[in-house]
C-alpha cells in the first residue's frame, strides 16, 4: 500500500504512456497514483481508466511551471477536474505558445550552426505531446550534435545557453487559482529544488506562495535526504500547511528516478499523505 503523486507520461516529458505507466505502478504495489504532466491533462483520462481497470486509486493532476512573485517554481495541482473549462483553455494557450517557442529554438539553433528542424524535434515525441527542451536534447543526441543529453543542456538547452527561448508562464497566483477552480489542491513541486534568492529561505518563499492560497509542499520526494525530509515536513506542520510526496518519474528520461520510491529509496505509505488530498482520490 504506497502512493506516489508525482508522475510523468509521454503527454509531457516522460517516456511511458499512461496505461504503461498505471500497470507499471500497479506492478509495483502503487495503490495511490497521480499523474502530473508539465502543464497539460492530456494523459489523464487514459492513465484513469486504466487505474480504474487495475484497481489503482487515481489522483488527476498536473504540474505547472510558473515564473512571477515571490519566485520561479512548479506547482502540483492534485486532485483537478482536467476538463475544467478554465484550465483546459488555458492549457491549450500555454501549448500554443510553446508550439511558437519551439520554432523559435529550433532557429536559434540553425543560427548556432546545427542543422536541427522542428520535425527532428517532434519525432522524438509521440503525438499530441507537449513537446519542450527534452525532446530537444533527444534530437540533437539522434542527429550527433552532441554526445549525450547532458551536453545538450550545458552546450545549448540550459535557462543560460545560447540555445534557449523562455516559454510563456503563469505567475504562481493565477496557477494556484487556476488549480483551486478546476477543484484542486495546490503544492509547491520539490522545494528542496528551488534556487532561492538571496535574500530568501524556504520558510519565506513558502510563506508567501501561502499567502497566495497555496495548500501545501512537496515534503516527500525521490532525491531528498532524511534531513531535507524531516526539514520539510517540519516546515509544513509550522504553517499549518499540507504534505504530499512523489518520485517525479520519467522513464528513461530520468533513468535514476525509479517509480514509487519516493521516500530516500524508499515507497511512501499512504500513512504518510493528508486525508483532505487521500479523499480527492477517484476510483
Ligand atoms: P521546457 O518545459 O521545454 O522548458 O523543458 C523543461 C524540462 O527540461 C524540465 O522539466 C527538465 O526535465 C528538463 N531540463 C531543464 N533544464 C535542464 C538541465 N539543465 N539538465 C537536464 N534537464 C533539464
Ligand atoms: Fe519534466
Ligand atoms: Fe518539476
Ligand atoms: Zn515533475
Amino acid at each position: 500500500m504506497s502512493a506516489d503523486l508525482h508522475t510523468h507520461t509521454t503527454a509531457s516529458d516522460g517516456t511511458f504512456p499512461p496505461t504503461e505507466l498505471v500497470e507499471a505502478a500497479h506492478a509495483r504495489g502503487i495503490t495511490l497514483l497521480a499523474v502530473t504532466d508539465h502543464d497539460t491533462t492530456a494523459g489523464v483520462p487514459e492513465a484513469q481508466a486504466a487505474a480504474r481497470r487495475l484497481g489503482v486509486t487515481f489522483l488527476p493532476g498536473v504540474e505547472l511551471s510558473a515564473e512571477g512573485a515571490p519566485g520561479k517554481c512548479h506547482l502540483l495541482g492534485l486532485g483537478i477536474d482536467p476538463q475544467h473549462p478554465r484550465l483546459a483553455d488555458t492549457l491549450h494557450s500555454l501549448s500554443e505558445n510553446r508550439r511558437e517557442r519551439n520554432c523559435k529554438m529550433v532557429a536559434r539553433l540553425n543560427a548556432l550552426g546545427v542543422p536541427l528542424t522542428i520535425e527532428d524535434v517532434l519525432a522524438h515525441a509521440p503525438p499530441g505531446a507537449n513537446v519542450g527542451r527534452p525532446h530537444f536534447a533527444a534530437a540533437l543526441v539522434a542527429l550527433g550534435a552532441v554526445g549525450d543529453t547532458r551536453e545538450a543542456f550545458t552546450r545549448y538547452l540550459a535557462d543560460d545557453a545560447p540555445g534557449h527561448v523562455e516559454k510563456e508562464t503563469l505567475s504562481p497566483a493565477a496557477a494556484i487559482a487556476l488549480v483551486h477552480d478546476a477543484g484542486g489542491l495546490c503544492f509547491l513541486a520539490h522545494p528542496g529544488l528551488l534556487r532561492l534568492a538571496e535574500h530568501e529561505t524556504h520558510e519565506t518563499r513558502v510563506r508567501a506562495l501561502v499567502a497566495l492560497g497555496l495548500d501545501g509542499i512537496e515534503a516527500y520526494y525521490s532525491s531528498y535526504s532524511p534531513a531535507e525530509e524531516a526539514r520539510f515536513l517540519r516546515l509544513a506542520e509550522k504553517l499549518g500547511i499540507l504534505v504530499t510526496g512523489g518520485s517525479d518519474f520519467h522513464g528513461a528520461n530520468k533513468p535514476d528516478v525509479p517509480l514509487g520510491v519516493v521516500r530516500d529509496g524508499k515507497p511512501l505509505s499512504l500513512e504518510c499523505l493528508p486525508t483532505r488530498l487521500r479523499e480527492r482520490a477517484v476510483g
